[in-house]
């Protein structure tokens, strides 16, 4: 891989258009227009000067056009369907109102998410709530505020979730979480519907489960579920767990139970780099309506889908500064601004994020290996080892693509680090839609015990 095919990424990446995404890293929404990348319509440069670095960049045009992308892929597998946005892989209120305004839904992993969905816009009868460790006080809040469904993980949720719903007067619209034991062939950290994962009922409880299901008369049962894991760029592991939930309904519709929808989960994988990192791949969406089709879709119920990373992972980025480039005796290192704080994804998942300057490089630069890191005290705080990359110097402004999803999201103040801003564009509009705190707000958060002498202040 040479950092020139980084560079055909960008400049082969289009204005977003209602069209399915193209196999680019970029999701059609950055481009080097004049030598300047741009966010849209919108010079990067600009966002930097203004804003300060670092900061995460989301391309809001694009990610409505993805969204319309996907709603009208889905449309082909056959039966109705609801996409709902699973709002942990970028939580931004404004990210959720694009999507709520395209009539999207919201799938939510907490009080928290569930909140921000509500404050979205997101009509509650689209909410469907995830996760395995739901407490009681989430699943009263989830009742009052009547979502779609509850997405159940084990039998001691459900029998918790009955309780509260008995206790609040009200059934509980439950879906049962079931673990397919498929491979989904994607990294350990995000596989999510094998058995031993700590996700869903395994699929050889299920009949017992239903059991059990008879005796809690505050629970409906509306629906089946399945999430496999993130980031799946393969249609073969949806279709095995799509067909091993396809026969189970069949099932348990022929007991006499009124399913009302299947939420088929999302892990819908983008590319994020060249095909030699093995980066290079979309899930091929024409292969997973047709896996789907063929299994689920012939039950002619509903559907409902979660995805998160493919509506938003290609249409954000991240902006740093070069702040020194060192050459070592074997080695150069480009030390930036942003960190493992800011973007936590290479240091968790070995995650693969395409780097390239704002200022476009010529088309003679040599490009040579250098290891990208950040400021943070760890060896893990590294974004990209030995990354061909052209010349660089201090002041430099770089882009780390593919930031949008599980980006800002998973940041953290380690180091005593500032979280980033985060700006909006759309077509050659942007906005703050968050602002980099100060350390005073930081620190407002702690406080110090009585018993300690007081220090006279700092402010
Ligand atoms: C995380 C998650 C999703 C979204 O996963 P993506 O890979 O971002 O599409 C959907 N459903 C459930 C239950 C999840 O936990």
């Amino acid at each position: 891989m040479s950092g020139a095919a980084g560079q055909q990424a960008v400049e082969g990446a289009r204005p977003a258009q209602p069209e399915a995404p193209s196999d680019s890293a970029l999701g059609g929404a950055f481009a080097y227009r004049g030598g300047q990348l741009h966010a849209e319509q919108v010079p990067l440069a600009r966002i930097a000067e203004q804003v300060g670095t670092p900061c995460h960049v989301y391309a809001g045009g694009a990610m409505q056009a993805t969204y319309r992308a996907l709603a009208a892929a889905l449309e082909g597998i056959g039966p109705p369907t609801t996409i709902c946005y699973a709002v942990k892989a970028n939580p931004h209120l404004a990210v959720i109102r694009g999507f709520a305004e395209l009539g999207a839904g919201a799938d939510v992993v907490s009080e928290g998410e569930l909140r921000r969905a509500l404050a979205a816009g997101v009509p509650p009868g689209r909410i469907v709530f995830a996760g395995v460790g739901k407490t009681e006080a989430e699943m009263a809040f989830a009742l009052e505020t009547g979502i779609l469904q509850l997405n159940a993980e084990s039998i001691d949720e459900l029998k918790l979730l009955d309780a509260v719903a008995g206790r609040l007067g009200r059934s509980a619209p439950v879906a049962l979480r079931v673990n397919p034991d498929v491979d989904a062939r994607t990294h350990a950290k995000i596989s999510t519907g094998k058995v031993g994962n700590k996700f869903g009922i395994d699929i050889d409880q299920v009949p017992a489960t239903l059991e059990l299901l008879r005796g809690l008369p505050n629970l409906r049962l509306d629906g089946l579920a399945v999430h496999i894991g993130s980031q799946l760029v393969h249609a073969e592991p949806y279709e095995a767990a799509f067909g091993r939930l396809a026969e189970l309904a069949r099932e348990v519709i022929g007991q006499g139970w009124a399913l009302r929808h299947l939420d088929l989960g999302g892990g819908m994988g983008i590319p994020y780099g060249p095909a030699a990192e093995g980066g290079a791949a979309r899930l091929p969406l024409a292969d997973y309506v047709a896996a789907a089709r063929r299994t689920v879709g012939r039950l002619g119920l509903p559907l409902v889908f979660e995805p998160g990373r493919y509506l938003v992972g290609n249409a954000g980025l991240l902006l740093a500064r070069v702040i020194y480039v060192k050459q070592g005796r074997s080695k150069r290192f480009v030390i930036l601004d942003a960190a493992m704080n800011d973007l936590i994804r290479p240091t968790l998942y070995d995650a693969w994020h395409e780097i390239v300057p704002l200022a476009e490089p010529a088309p003679d630069a040599r490009y040579e290996p250098a290891d990208v890191v950040g400021p943070v005290c760890e060896s893990g705080d590294i974004f990209a080892p030995a990354r061909p990359l052209p010349p660089l110097a201090p002041g430099d402004v770089i882009a780390i693509l593919s930031t949008g999803a599980y980006g800002a999201t998973m940041s953290s103040t380690y180091n005593s680090r500032l979280p980033a801003p985060e700006v909006m564009v759309r077509g050659s509009d942007s906005a703050v839609i968050k602002q980099r705190p100060d350390h005073a707000a930081l620190m407002a958060l702690d406080a110090v015990p009585p018993w300690l002498a007081e220090t006279g202040g700092a402010d």
